[in-house]
């Protein structure tokens, strides 16, 4: 039997293990040609691990309200991420956020780290990419519960002292 291998490279002797099942592979039905839409998108990008959809997804919907300032913070990141200007807008407190927010799209944010939170502050690096480099981004975020509802007051930058 050791001799089969020398098969390989097409000698024309005893060839009667030459297989013809090659030709199998393009059968329609198994085709999976086609769109996979973003609501398929497989994990959050806030990091929970879970898939979008069932975590950040459901509070950009309008189908969940945040219930801690952290899981809101969490969300805004996300939305930041998949570009939800309009989650953004709606969670900003009404005092401080700007008249019209457009979104920096030359940004691609690429990971999020909590460093620490409390009830009404969350404090986080967040990571991205844009044509003058990665860079990150470090916040201590304040939050405000209005009408039962976690909206953004403002942040500042820290270590900076
Ligand atoms: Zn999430």
């Amino acid at each position: 039997m050791a001799r089969c291998t020398e098969l390989a490279d097409g000698g024309d002797r005893r060839s009667g293990h030459v297989t013809h099942a090659t030709q199998r592979a393009n059968r329609p039905g198994r085709v999976t040609v086609g769109a996979v839409t973003a609501s398929l998108r497989p994990t959050c990008p806030c990091g929970s691990g879970e898939a979008y959809d069932a975590c950040c997804g459901r509070l950009h919907r309008g189908a969940a309200q945040a219930e801690t300032a952290e899981e809101l913070m969490r969300s805004r990141y996300a939305a930041f991420a998949v570009g939800d200007a309009a989650y953004l807008w709606r969670t900003w407190h009404p005092r401080t956020r700007p008249d019209d927010l457009e979104l920096d799209t030359s940004r691609t944010w690429t990971g999020l780290r909590v460093l620490g939170s409390g009830e009404d502050w969350v404090q986080f690096v967040a990571s991205y990419d844009s044509p003058a480099g990665p860079g990150e981004q470090s916040e201590r975020s304040r939050f405000e519960r209005r009408a039962g509802r976690w909206v953004y007051v403002d942040g500042e930058t820290p270590g900076s002292d």
